[in-house]
């Protein structure tokens, strides 16, 4: 009876002590752990994520003066190192790197980085050369839009003269309501009709230098004094007044005409000599 009381007592008390055991353990286990943390971030979170120091390429004598010119460029973050190299000994450069020091050009995740930098460097490139293309593209829509506006305007220009024109064709026909003998269509005041001077502007029919009589040929050109009063738009015909007194008249009249005009111009001509003789200059 005693002897099974005290078996159960000491079954007891032996789980007890495991369980304060196992307490323990677990215990220590977390300020193990912790501690192990603590120590690997004194030592810098770069050093626990990726790099091994027993493996590292380290600067040497044995490196060429190119490879050792390599490593400076990669390890200068400044750009102070760009220029200036060429003068410069094996010893400059291994005092500037440090013998034994890490060789960042030869470590692979270096060059790897570079490539990236390369790669980024080519794409920005693209990305630039498709804008200055959209751009370009969108310069070239707006220049062909404002051609395009001119071309209307011009048209519209055109169509504006073209109207005029024919406003005006109408307007001149019905001038022409004189009849005479010396055309078979009625005839318009020369100087109520408009030709071109130009692109932009008008002028009196009787005023072109190049319009001539038809009759006598006389163009104004060669001698301004003609004048040209009686024309035919349709004919493109003209006579000019002295012309016109004779060859409105019936056949039978015009040479007695003739004569008397060239008469009266001599009396003219030697009215003018005297008044010369009377009153020289
Ligand atoms: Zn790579
Ligand atoms: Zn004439
Ligand atoms: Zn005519």
């Amino acid at each position: 009876m005693l002897e099974n009381g005290l078996k159960d007592k000491l079954g007891e008390l032996t789980t007890e002590l495991d369980n304060l055991k196992e307490d323990h353990a677990k215990e220590l286990a977390m300020v193990k752990a912790q501690a192990e943390a603590r120590a690997v971030q004194a030592q810098g979170v770069g050093r626990a994520l990726a790099v091994d120091e027993a493996t590292l390429p380290r600067v040497s004598n044995a490196m060429t003066i190119a490879e050792l010119k390599v490593e400076l460029k990669a390890r200068d973050t400044t750009g102070k190192f760009t220029k200036g190299l060429s003068s410069w000994s094996k010893g400059d450069f291994m005092c500037e790197l440090g013998q034994g020091t890490p060789r960042l050009s030869a470590v692979a995740e270096y060059r790897c980085v570079e490539e990236l930098r390369d790669l980024v460097k080519r794409q920005k490139c693209a990305v630039e050369r498709e804008r200055q293309r959209v751009l370009r593209e969108q310069e070239e829509e707006r220049r062909r839009k404002r051609e395009e506006e001119q071309e209307e305007m011009r048209r519209q220009e055109i169509e504006r003269q073209r109207e005029e024109d024919a406003r005006l064709a109408k307007h001149e026909e019905g001038l022409h309501t004189h009849t005479s003998l010396c055309h078979g269509c009625p005839l318009a005041p020369t100087r109520e009709l408009l030709i071109r001077a130009n692109e932009y502007r008008r002028m009196p029919r009787d005023e072109n230098p190049l319009t001539s009589c038809d009759v006598c040929n006389v163009e104004k050109e060669y001698n301004p004094k003609v004048k040209i009063v009686w024309s035919c738009v349709k004919c493109d015909y003209d006579i000019c007044w002295e012309c016109y007194q004779v060859e409105s008249l019936p056949e039978d009249q015009r040479d007695e005409k003739r004569k008397e005009i060239a008469k009266m111009k001599e009396a003219e001509r030697k009215a003018e000599i005297k008044r010369k003789e009377y009153n020289p200059k």
